[in-house]
């Protein structure tokens, strides 16, 4: 409806890299509550824009804004401190450490630098509950102890999950949670992106026209920087402009 909240929205967003357009003049409206894809071929500027919006990159020109805030060319740690919380592609996670251990470290807000000052008895009882409420959400419950190099890989994409709602984020942008996954795992991720949305606002970039289709209220077809197509699934991918988009990449 006309007067939803928005999550996000940027105003002519734009990201020049060495005279090159990668964000060009983007207009997002993300509505609060929702599930907004981010689609479009390789090199569209998808990440890009994941990284404007996190405050890992700087606009070149243009504004953005979370929650009705201005965070325009804030650090990533200002960003976060707004509910913004997002996941890598790319895992960070200690093969020796468990999911337990893990969880424990994110709900400390501690990073690899702080580890080493680190003790598992220091947890208070409160937080080993919520440390045991966080994997089962993500199904990892049963195997908390285990060492996280003996887990499945679609396991471990579970652990990272669980890793990102440790900081109770009211805006989740997922990067391409099912990368690299089986069909299985994509089902299972797909139940589990759908229960942790109940509540928050999640921004998702995924190759996957099945996860799109099923998670997505809303879906933003970009292409060479900017905004191809923005509307519901069934909408969007039967536009002409985005079908031709793909059949050319
Ligand atoms: P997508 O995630 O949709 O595949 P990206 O945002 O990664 O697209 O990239 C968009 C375009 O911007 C690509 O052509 C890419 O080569 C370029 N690009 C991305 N990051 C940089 C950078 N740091 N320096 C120069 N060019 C970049």
């Amino acid at each position: 409806t006309a007067d939803a909240r928005v999550a996000v929205r940027t105003r002519a967003l734009t990201k020049v890299f060495r005279g090159f357009r990668a964000v060009d003049a983007v207009d997002l409206e993300v509505r609060e509550g929702s599930v907004h894809a981010l689609v479009g071929p390789n090199g569209a500027g998808k990440t890009t824009l994941f990284n404007l919006l996190t405050g890992f990159l700087t606009p070149t020109s243009g504004t953005i804004l979370v929650f009705d805030e201005d965070v325009t060319g804030q650090p990533p740690e200002r960003v976060a401190r707004r509910g913004v919380a997002r996941s890598f592609q790319i895992t960070s996670l200690f093969e020796t450490l468990t999911s337990r251990e893990h969880v424990e470290l994110a709900l400390q807000g501690l990073t690899s630098q702080g580890f080493r000052f680190w003790r598992s008895e220091k947890l208070l009882g409160r937080d080993r509950a919520r440390v045991e409420d966080l994997l089962e959400q993500v199904g990892l419950l049963r195997l908390a102890d285990k060492p996280v190099g003996l887990l499945a890989y679609g396991q471990k994409r579970a652990l990272e999950l669980s890793l990102v709602l440790a900081l109770e984020p009211r805006l989740m942008l997922l990067d391409e949670p099912t990368a690299g996954m089986g069909i299985e795992d994509v089902d299972r991720t797909i139940e589990l992106i759908r229960r942790i949305a109940a509540g928050r606002t999640v921004v998702l970039v995924d190759h996957n026209m099945r996860v799109v289709g099923s998670l997505a209220d809303r879906v933003t077809v970009l292409q060479q920087g900017r905004i191809l197509a923005e509307g519901p699934y069934d909408e969007v991918r039967n536009d002409e402009r985005v079908i031709t988009a793909y059949l050319g990449e």
